[in-house]
């Protein structure tokens, strides 16, 4: 089970973050980093990050400052308007084991392209 009360700075997102392992850049300005999903679920899937150490948006909530939390979502503005998702889009963020959350590293999936469909399976 991953840990997502310590931060794991050996994640694969962190890597990525730092240039080591390669990705499709979509967007990036001082507080985020936006790219494609290696395994997309949808046409558009972009894994959007903070260029911060959160393990999760439950810890991103605790201890993000007021100004870099501004800013980070401000930044999904200028994302959505590069994609040009007029018809919309889906967010999700998983946290933990129960939201079935895979890289301890805080990301949003943001799905477009298509009417994603139900909002669970199962
Ligand atoms: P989670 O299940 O943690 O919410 O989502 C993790 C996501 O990261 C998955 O959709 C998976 O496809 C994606 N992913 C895992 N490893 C890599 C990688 O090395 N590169 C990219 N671009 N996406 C990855």
């Amino acid at each position: 089970m991953i840990d997502i009360i310590n931060y794991d700075k050996n994640n694969i997102f962190a890597k990525i973050l730092e240039g080591k392992i390669p990705s499709k850049k979509i967007f990036e300005n001082e507080y985020v980093f936006a790219f494609e999903d290696i395994n997309p679920q949808a046409p558009i899937h972009v894994l959007i990050i903070p260029k911060m150490p959160f393990c999760s948006f439950a810890d991103f909530l605790k201890r993000a400052n007021q100004d870099f939390m501004s800013c980070f979502f401000k930044s999904f503005d200028d994302i959505s308007s590069k994609l040009n998702l007029v018809d919309g889009y889906r967010l999700i963020t998983n946290v933990g084991k129960f939201g079935g959350q895979e890289v301890p590293h805080l990301h949003f999936h943001l799905l477009s392209g298509k009417i994603i469909g139900k909002m669970v399976s199962g």
